[in-house]
């Protein structure tokens, strides 16, 4: 640990005031002869003094300096439990940011005890193998939010512990390879909890594979991680169907980021561009994001490769009633027209907007029962009913996502067994979810193209030229 001596206390002013009074004193009463003598008594006041003054000044620091070599060297501080006070004014100058409001200085400390949760361990049997009493894991669980995260812990899980003589001076337990979250003692004596990010660094790699069997067993032999695949998978799932559609002799390429923190890989981040042939077809991809941080993959030519809407809003067994004019209603039992799609699905099952929209209602609706509405733009509505609940984070009046959850079926409103009843409207008439030819790919919008345009020229460039450079050391 890099120790930082204390700035020796400047000399202190020899009050200036007392030689002034002297001074004064001696101009008045003494004048020839006596003025010698006095000189001499002056200057064994003044010197003693400024002696005195000095002698305690650098006791003073001498102590100081001592508690310091304590603290930094991690031996016992006696009584240090008892004087949590003392400690904290003295070891102020031991820290290297003097503002820092904690006891040690958490980024630099070196004294960290390592404790590791043993099977069936609670938090408080680790703070008890430091010789910490009940008090401190109160004390920590005092925290909220942050004391969350360690207040279950999990064997293997190392937790580091700086204590001297059952006083709680901090912990630290790393979250992920990214975060750490720190417990402190301040030097007012409170906790005080936050959590550390360290620098995450991102480097664009390149990487491809030819498909031999499946595409992720071919993905891994090239190294490739399952994040990357997966990503793969999800921007071309409108154009690609992966579990039927992939032949021996498919390959992709791809731009995508990796990330380190201290020099370290610690994971993957984005696909940036890719290409993927398929059985003599090449489907592209570039990520963007808008400026209003809407982030989505595009065509080099700046089509989505998302359609508008998704065929579907739920994984559904069978289609229970189709899109009608007329037909008998199960319960009403009087004809009646029906203008929606019913998808039977089982009660709980996840139900997703179909495009990107606006939640325009929420709630019950009559025989609907639990219902959300939303609206797409372009006169575009989607309704569905029948809902058992709705998604945590929607709410009338949010923004919603295309394949966003926002509710589960039920059988709410007046409905025989569990299912999604789903409809459209188009300017206000209803379609046919089934026959309605979809909504084209959204383009990216006319303002950001050239943008777009540009950036996808340089990526589809880079992904051309990592291929080369790959072929060529093949070659050797
Ligand atoms: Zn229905």
């Amino acid at each position: 640990m890099r120790r930082y001596p204390p700035k020796r206390p400047s000399t202190p002013e020899v009050s200036q005031s007392v030689i002034e009074v002297l001074q004064k004193h001696y101009d008045k009463y003494f004048q020839g002869s006596g003025r010698e003598i006095f000189s001499l008594l002056l200057m064994i006041i003044v010197g003693g003094f400024v002696l005195h003054k000095l002698s305690s000044v650098s006791l003073k620091w001498l102590n100081q300096n001592q508690i310091i070599d304590q603290i930094t060297e991690e031996t016992s501080i006696e009584n240090l439990s008892a004087m949590p006070e003392a400690y904290v004014q003295d070891i102020e100058l031991s820290n290297t940011e003097p503002q820092s409001p904690y006891l040690i200085n958490p980024l630099t400390h070196t004294g960290w005890k390592q404790y590791i949760v043993a099977p069936g361990d609670t938090l408080t049997q680790v703070l008890k193998k430091a010789g910490l009493s009940t008090e401190t894991w109160q004390e920590i669980m005092g925290l909220g939010k942050h004391a969350r995260h360690i207040s279950r812990v999990h064997p293997g899980q190392a937790i580091n512990i700086e204590s001297q003589n059952g006083f709680f001076i901090g912990l630290n337990q790393s979250l992920d390879p990214v975060r750490t979250l720190y417990i402190l003692r301040q030097k007012d004596g409170a906790l005080a909890s936050f959590i550390h990010e360290k620098e995450l660094q991102t480097r664009v790699t390149f990487g491809s594979a030819n498909i031999e069997d499946s595409l992720f067993l071919s993905g891994k032999r090239a190294n490739i991680d399952d994040n990357i695949l997966m990503q793969l998978a999800e921007i071309f799932g409108c154009v690609v169907d992966f579990a039927h559609d992939i032949h021996a002799n498919d390959s992709f390429k791809v731009l995508y980021e990796e990330q380190f923190v201290d020099g370290e890989k610690i994971g993957t981040g984005n696909v940036l561009a890719i290409e993927f042939n398929n059985n003599g077809k090449t489907h592209q991809a570039i990520r963007y994001t808008d400026p209003q941080g809407k982030t989505g993959y595009y065509s080099p030519n700046g089509m989505s490769l998302k359609r508008a809407f998704l065929r579907t809003p739920v994984k559904f067994s069978r289609i229970s009633s189709y899109f009608t004019h007329q037909r008998r209603h199960p319960i009403l039992h009087k004809i009646r027209a029906h203008k929606g799609v019913d998808y039977a699905a089982p009660a709980g099952t996840p139900v997703k907007a179909v495009g990107d929209g606006v939640i325009a209602f929420q709630g019950r609706k009559g025989g609907y029962g639990k219902t959300l509405i939303l609206e797409h733009g372009e006169k575009r509505s989607t309704l569905y009913a029948h809902l058992s609940g709705f998604a945590k984070n929607v709410g009338p009046g949010k923004r919603v996502s295309q394949g966003q959850v926002i509710g589960y079926v039920g059988a709410t409103g007046l409905a025989t067994a569990p299912h999604l009843h789903f409809e459209i409207r188009i300017n206000g008439q209803h379609r046919d979810p089934l026959t309605l030819p979809l909504p084209q790919t959204v383009p990216v919008p006319v303002p950001q193209r050239q943008i777009f345009l540009a950036q996808a020229t340089q990526l589809m460039s880079l992904l051309e030229y990592h291929e080369k450079i790959m072929m060529a050391s093949n070659e050797y």
